[in-house]
């Protein structure tokens, strides 16, 4: 059986090659084959070895790959030895049983045809056309072949995407892996999600993400995935914040980074909570730091640029702590007497007698009705957004409507993250003793403090250092934080 194929075959015209000193790798495979015909390996190691000798080739090497479990997921190292032969020229050319002994995926039929291609090989088949693609027709062969393995990827790849599309509309889950919390089929995993609605709770009474993730950790409730060595991950303050930010623990949809709508899963937190979670996990201030910075680092801007400045040292006759602009050289100036002015101006305020104004004034923006506003504003801003996919509005009357939506949902949400102020500024307001509590706060929550309280713009003085005067710093309290006036 195997000489008569042989004999039938289609020869090369292998004057122009040399005849003998063609050096080929035989390449095998098992896979699950419906006919059976060449299931086993020795059988088609037989039958390539005899083409080759018959055409008088040097067989340099035979791959062997087993896949039949694999289910095309696997790499093979066999074919992946088989490409770098030819790549780099060791061999001139393959022969294998069959095309799909060779090919497992399109994307392997077009790896193998364009190292083909590039190294101007042979690929010899038992069963099948020989493609010689240092010739003008075997490259034509080969590009035809590349070309159908390129149109299937895409039709592939497009159903997939529309696939895709069609889970994202039903509110079901699309593709990836298990999130903390989640079993992979989306119900919930009942410890992992007690931990998440208790992270929640932290959250919005003001505990740090990194504590947050401790205490995750401390318990042994780990990172789903863990690491790319495959040692457990702990959790860390960025992955928590990544982690709560998903929408999905509040039961929404996301398609493409975009919250499309309700899913079909059952919510861990209630939006509403997520809401406001997310309020404080956007806010720049809470960034947690390795190291405590500076006082006024992030806090204070550049006069000039108006960007925030970073705290840093000048080393002049001795080093001093200056506050400097971020990206370019508009200002260096010694930090301590800004330092000094900023928390004289705060303290004074705190001391007055009317200070629970400060508190008062955050109190006002209620927080029920702020949320209701936001909610209220996203339906709306969707059902503008499926009128003008339906044609009722126009796309300037569609875009007017939204950016006005918008801006009243960003007040929403700020109204919301206000709130959190007053957990903030209460132990400072309610103290007999005001600089004893200032001093006891660590040096990130009294960087939040200046922050909700003042703006703040550091002016350029010009080269040199000059005496400090208090009008070089800019400050301004914030609109919320005014009361009657300070
Ligand atoms: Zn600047």
């Amino acid at each position: 059986m195997g000489r008569s194929s042989v004999t039938q075959h289609r020869v090369l015209d292998l004057t122009s090659r040399g005849g003998c000193c063609v050096r080929i790798a035989i390449y095998v495979r098992i896979s699950d084959d419906a006919s059976g015909v060449g299931r086993g390996v020795g059988r088609q190691r037989q039958d390539c070895l005899k083409l080759a000798e018959a055409r008088g080739w040097t067989v340099v090497e035979v791959l062997e790959d087993n896949d039949l479990s694999a289910a095309g997921k696997l790499l093979r190292p066999g074919f992946e030895r088989l490409l770098d032969l030819i790549v780099v020229g060791h061999i001139d050319g393959v022969v294998a049983w069959t095309w799909d002994r060779l090919e497992r995926n399109r994307h392997d039929s077009l790896r193998l045809i364009d190292a083909g291609q590039r190294a101007g090989a042979l690929i010899a088949l038992v069963r099948g056309v020989d493609i010689d693609m240092s010739t003008p027709a075997g490259r034509l062969s080969a590009d035809v072949l590349a070309s159908v393995a390129r149109h299937e990827i895409e039709l592939k790849s497009d159903r997939q995407r529309r696939a895709n599309a069609q889970l994202a509309a039903e509110g079901k889950k699309v593709g990836g892996r298990r999130s903390f919390g989640f079993n992979n089929d989306m119900t919930h995993r009942p410890d992992e999600a007690d931990a998440v609605r208790w992270a929640y709770d932290q959250l919005l009474t003001q505990q740090s993400q990194g504590l947050i993730a401790h205490a995750w950790n401390s318990q042994g409730l780990l990172t789903p995935h863990g690491r790319r060595d495959g040692s457990p991950g702990h959790w860390r303050s960025d992955t928590l914040t990544r982690c709560l930010r998903k929408p999905m623990y509040a039961g929404l949809h996301t398609y493409k980074g975009q919250i499309t709508g309700a899913a079909m899963w059952e919510p861990i937190v209630d939006e509403d909570t997520w809401r406001a979670a997310q309020a404080i996990l956007g806010d720049p201030m809470r960034r947690t730091k390795r190291h405590p910075k500076a006082l006024l680092h992030d806090v204070a801007l550049c006069g000039t640029c108006n960007r925030p400045v970073t705290g840093g040292i000048a080393h002049l006759s001795r080093p001093n702590r200056i506050y400097r602009c971020r990206t370019q050289w508009h200002i260096g100036r010694k930090a301590e007497p800004i330092e000094l002015l900023i928390v004289g101006t705060i303290l004074d305020r705190l001391a007055r007698r009317d200070a629970p104004d400060l508190l008062a004034d955050c109190n006002r923006p209620h927080v029920p009705d702020a949320l209701a506003e936001a909610r209220r504003l996203r339906i709306r801003i969707d059902e503008l957004a499926d009128a003008y996919a339906v044609g009722k509005v126009t796309l300037s009357q569609m875009e007017r409507a939204t950016a006005s939506m918008v801006h009243h949902l960003k007040q929403a949400e700020r109204t919301m993250a206000d709130a959190t102020r007053v957990r903030l500024l209460a132990p400072l307001v309610h103290t007999n003793d005001v600089h004893g509590t200032w001093n006891l706060m660590p040096i990130n929550e009294q960087r939040r403090v200046i922050g909700a309280l003042l703006s703040i713009r550091i002016l350029s003085t010009g080269p040199g250092m000059k005496k400090f005067d208090p009008a070089s710093v800019e400050i301004s309290w914030r609109q919320s934080a005014t009361a009657d006036g300070p």
